[in-house]
């Protein structure tokens, strides 16, 4: 199915204008980064906390420590809801009302469980991994048995989802393009600094090949 039926939980209702279901679009946006947010309820008390993913094919997977709150809370099965967000661009309006942000977002919905065989785990760690930096599950190290026993990994299939896009320039109200304010767009984009090996790097070990391709440069 090319896009996500529309639903009362996914239909955006606030600018639908900038909506799109479209399995593509959203899943092109999940994959330009590797943080995102996660929303869940306990006894009444909503909690949006923000960790890492990876997908593959029509499922994200996330991890974290056994004893992680949020982990245990996801892999009861409830109805989840986790947040991708990429900021573009800084809209500077000559009003303080119509500044906005250019922005790529999507919402998922799904149940996530938790994985318990150490091979399906091994194989979600390497797709969390390779989301962040493709390449580095083969340059290092992988979890040993202990390793995987102290880590949580969960599965959640995106049963429905959402994208939300804003591009352009600041819509200002017509009278005050008169005003003597500079008005426009400021670029945004999350970069990497210049890395720093942490003092232990053994002679002749140079920047891994995974470094150029991270998604974070
Ligand atoms: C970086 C950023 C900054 C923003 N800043 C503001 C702000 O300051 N004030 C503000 O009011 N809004 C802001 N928004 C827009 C905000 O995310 C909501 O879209 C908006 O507030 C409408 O919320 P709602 O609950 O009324 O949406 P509704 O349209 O009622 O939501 C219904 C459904 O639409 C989908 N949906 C809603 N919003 C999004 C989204 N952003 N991405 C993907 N799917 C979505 C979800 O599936 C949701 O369940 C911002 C968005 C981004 C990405």
């Amino acid at each position: 199915m090319s896009s996500f039926p529309l639903t009362p939980r996914n239909q955006v209702h606030r600018l639908p204008k900038r909506a799109s279901y479209d399995r593509d679009q959203i899943y092109g946006i999940l994959d330009q980064t590797f943080l995102c947010h996660a929303g869940f309820q306990v006894e009444g008390q909503v909690y949006v906390i923000p960790t890492i993913y990876g997908r593959r094919e029509d499922t994200i997977y996330m991890h974290g420590s056994a004893a992680s709150r949020m982990l245990k809370e996801l892999a009861k099965g409830f109805d989840a809801c986790v947040t991708v967000t990429l900021l573009d661009g800084m809209v500077l309006a000559r009003s303080a009302f119509h500044h906005s942000v250019n922005y790529r977002s999507v919402v998922l919905f799904g149940q996530a469980r938790a994985l318990t065989d150490p091979g399906e785990k091994s194989a979600a760690l390497e797709i969390i991994t390779e989301q962040v930096a493709p390449g580095r599950w083969a340059e290092v190290r992988g979890p040993n048995e202990k390793e995987l026993k102290a880590t949580s990994v969960l599965a959640m299939p995106i049963d429905s989802a959402s994208a939300k896009v804003r591009t352009g320039g600041p819509i200002d109200d017509e009278e005050d393009y008169t005003l003597p304010v500079w008005a426009g767009v400021v670029p945004v984009r999350m970069a990497a600094g210049t890395p720093a090996d942490d003092g232990r790097v053994l002679p002749g070990v140079g920047l891994p090949a995974s470094l150029s391709r991270a998604r974070f440069l």
